[in-house]
């Protein structure tokens, strides 16, 4: 044999099944003149190749620095071999092993190549709502168990054609080994139901879909994750009359637009935020809203921001080449639900919100709602995680055993642990009924088997009552952990950055199990991935009514006021008792005083949702959070004057929240605007949390500072801190890849419970 022959072998791991990797290798190996083979394993991409030592050389240079867009490698191990003389380049069958390392694309938007094919007259695709090619489309939505084959995905009952399999089995084709290849003569179909459920007769289903939108109907529109209700978004009466039906009645709802022109014309984007609308994710990118835009009102009400998204699947574009510069895209689902995935499904819950389906016969085996996005302080912060992102992993900075976290009870994900992977899954929405329960069922069962992965360790929040600590109480052979709710908030952000602790941890949230019997979420932390100490907290104030507290900040107001004032607190002249009414504030008043169905809480949240009723922005919410977003939205620019806050000493620290709201009431009977008020109350409580970790600092030397809870999903609030930390010498730490809020929770939860013993 050729004395300069040489062989190698590399396992390739990361995303690099389904996203074009093989042909990519093929044709790496035959530029370079190797041979050998590729294969998809469960261990990875297995590559042998032969040939001229320095060929080899090159080969595994460029097939780390050229890989194909979808593609992210991890890891790629080489061991030298004995060349064998092999004939060509190769190849072969998906073979299955062991044990599985490699990881599952997302789901991702049409690709421009196959975008201008949907376009052509000429081509075998035009106007064909499922091209696709193995750099865009679906995956995760599509796949039921491993390996990524055609077989284990729903397009399974599709037989290409001589066509589409000749593109399949062509190494050269950019449709080689596309799992859901398809065309008109093959592939799924489109087809229109009536709002009866009836099949409708249309040449065109998707022209005469576009024909109802533009009437005014609520349209049913099967995606890639679930199903979308679509009205178009600058008729005022289709927007009012889906809120009516969907019965949501203040959430804001997305809207979809053609390109980023259409996009301009009712709301402002940044180069970044242009970018992350285009990115393969496809995102919904939070902008801010042009004032006196063409948007119907109703689509953000009392909103300066306007969640928007650009078209992922062909069929988006399809419909929107219609002539619609923007439709609201919303959630197929009644409020509180998951979004409904299947036809039947639809059929069922969506009747009576829909005037007409826009169905198709490709099934979706995991649900997956749109991801929210959003810029704040120079960075991406991921509001909302699911299409797009799901099921990439979060590259942790050390291996944990095999874990399943099962998250909080709001907008609830779930985390699955394989070495130094996190897996978080797609938000999955708030566990308090049972569609939602079923879907965090079958999620954690297909990701399990997805990702190949048996966990050993459970962890679950601390809250008795939550379903997901339930469920997690009712498995069998695991070790189950309990992890303060948090102690996980902060967790989450440290392992998101690769922190292991200590850390100056500062979690501010609307609710969490507190040990003490006491509602969290004002709570400042010394935390590492194992404990936690509390090292200071918001002062207890009751919720009257529990948790009717939350729904009506009003009650909250009256705590709060109660706390700041006393009982005579009732003669103040504020709009927010005179509109609540006397008898209503007395009752809610004796309640805390009582302590008769009033729980304690230290939450932030809460003390926002006060402030916001007591500047008359908001008595009652439609959602969690919504009072203390218009408090922020409020906020002037421009203001530097910040209120006074105080704490009392103590192990640990109690911060006083009645100076702040004593401030807010006098600076409001004294006729100041609520902009500045709040622009005063966010800059007090910056001021107070730097102060705060100085001395924390000075104390026990802690110098890196991590922020988490849904209160940071305030930009004010966190771009305040970053600067405020940073200027003061502090490492600071925020979420980008997850939410700060709830749905980022499990991460965390994993994290402690692996890390104690
Ligand atoms: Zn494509
Ligand atoms: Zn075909
Ligand atoms: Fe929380």
């Amino acid at each position: 044999m050729d004395a300069r022959l040489a062989a190698r072998r590399l396992l390739v791991n990361g995303i690099v099944q389904g996203v074009g990797f093989r042909p990519f290798v093929y044709q790496l190996a035959l530029r370079h003149g190797l041979k050998g083979e590729v294969a998809n394993t469960s261990e990875g991409v297995l590559i042998d190749i032969e040939g001229a030592p320095e060929r080899l050389d090159a080969f595994e240079a460029e097939l780390v620095s050229r890989t194909p867009p979808l593609a992210r490698i991890t890891e790629v191990r080489a061991t030298e071999r004995e060349p064998r003389g092999a004939a060509g380049f190769r190849i072969v069958e998906s073979r299955r092993g062991a044990s599985m390392e490699t990881l599952i694309p997302p789901d991702v938007a049409v690709c421009e190549d196959c975008l201008a094919e949907l376009f052509d007259p000429r081509d075998r695709r035009f106007r064909y709502p499922f091209i696709n090619c193995t750099n865009c489309g679906p995956r995760y939505t599509i796949i039921e168990d491993i390996p990524y084959d055609r077989p284990k995905t729903s397009m399974r009952d599709f037989a290409m054609c001589p066509a589409c399999r000749a593109e399949y089995e062509h190494p050269a084709d950019r449709r080689f080994h596309a799992q859901p290849n398809a065309c008109p003569a093959c592939g799924p179909r489109l087809a229109l139901h009536n709002a009866a459920g009836d099949p409708v007769a249309a040449a065109d289903p998707v022209a005469a879909a576009a024909a109802l939108l533009r009437e005014g109907a609520i349209l049913a529109v099967k995606g890639l994750g679930g199903f979308h209700l679509a009205v178009d978004a600058f008729d005022p009466e289709a927007v009012a009359r889906l809120r009516a039906r969907k019965r949501r009645e203040e959430k804001p709802l997305a809207v979809m637009s053609p390109d980023l022109a259409a996009v301009r014309t009712y709301a402002f984007v940044t180069e970044e935020e242009a970018r992350l609308l285009s990115a393969p994710e496809r995102p919904i990118v939070l902008l801010r809203k042009r004032p006196a835009g063409p948007l119907a009102a109703g689509v953000a009400p009392r909103n300066r921001w306007v969640g928007v998204l650009l078209p992922y699947t062909p069929l988006h574009h399809l419909l929107l080449a219609e002539g619609f510069p923007a439709l609201v895209m919303t959630s197929g689902n009644l409020s509180e639900e998951p979004i409904a995935a299947g036809n039947e499904e639809a059929l069922a819950r969506l009747s009576g919100i829909a005037d007409a389906f826009l169905l198709h016969d490709r099934g979706i085996v995991r649900r997956c709602d749109d991801s929210v996005v959003r810029r704040v302080a120079g960075k991406t912060r991921v509001v909302r995680r699911a299409r797009g992102y799901v099921p990439r992993p979060v590259f942790l900075a050390r291996r944990l055993p095999p874990l399943l976290a099962v998250g909080a009870e709001l907008k609830n994900t779930v985390c699955l642990v394989k070495g130094d992977r996190a897996f978080l899954s797609p938000h999955i929405g708030d566990l308090e009924n049972l569609a939602t329960y079923e879907a965090f069922c079958e999620t954690i069962a297909h990701l399990e088997r997805i990702l190949d992965i048996r966990p050993e360790i459970l962890a679950c929040d601390l809250h008795p009552d939550y379903l997901s600590t339930r469920w997690a109480e009712e498995q069998r052979g695991l070790l189950l952990r309990r992890v303060q709710h948090h102690h996980a908030h902060v967790a989450a952000c440290m392992a998101e950055h690769g922190l292991t602790g200590p850390v100056i941890g500062i979690a501010c949230d609307g609710t969490g199990y507190g040990p003490d019997g006491t509602v969290w979420g004002g709570e400042v932390l010394a935390a590492d991935a194992a404990r936690f100490e509390r090292l200071a907290h918001f002062a207890c104030v009751p919720m009257p009514g529990g948790a009717a507290a939350i729904r009506e900040p009003w009650r909250m107001a009256v705590s709060h006021l109660q706390a700041a004032y006393g009982s005579g607190f009732s003669r103040l002249d504020l709009p927010v008792l005179s509109e609540t009414g006397e008898e209503r504030v007395r009752v809610a008043a004796a309640m805390a005083a009582g302590g008769v169905n009033a729980p304690l809480t230290s939450s932030l949240g809460r003390l926002f949702d006060a402030v916001a009723a007591i500047l008359g922005l908001r008595r009652r919410v439609a959602f969690e959070g919504q009072a203390a977003m218009e408090l922020e939205m409020e906020a002037a620019e421009g203001v530097e004057e910040a209120y006074d806050t105080e704490w009392e000493e103590g192990e640990p620290r109690r911060i006083l929240p009645a100076p702040l709201v004593r401030a807010v009431v006098e600076d409001l009977l004294r006729g100041r605007p609520a902009a500045e008020i709040s622009a005063r109350f966010h800059n007090g409580l910056v001021r107070l949390f730097v102060r705060l970790c100085r001395r924390i600092r000075e104390e026990r030397g802690l110098a890196r500072v991590v922020l988490s809870g849904g209160v940071f999903q305030n930009a004010r609030l966190l771009e305040g801190l970053l600067r405020g930390l940073a200027a003061a010498g502090f490492a600071v730490y925020s979420h980008e890849q997850v939410p700060a809020n709830d749905g980022g929770i499990a991460l965390g939860q994993a994290l402690v419970a692996a890390s104690r013993n």
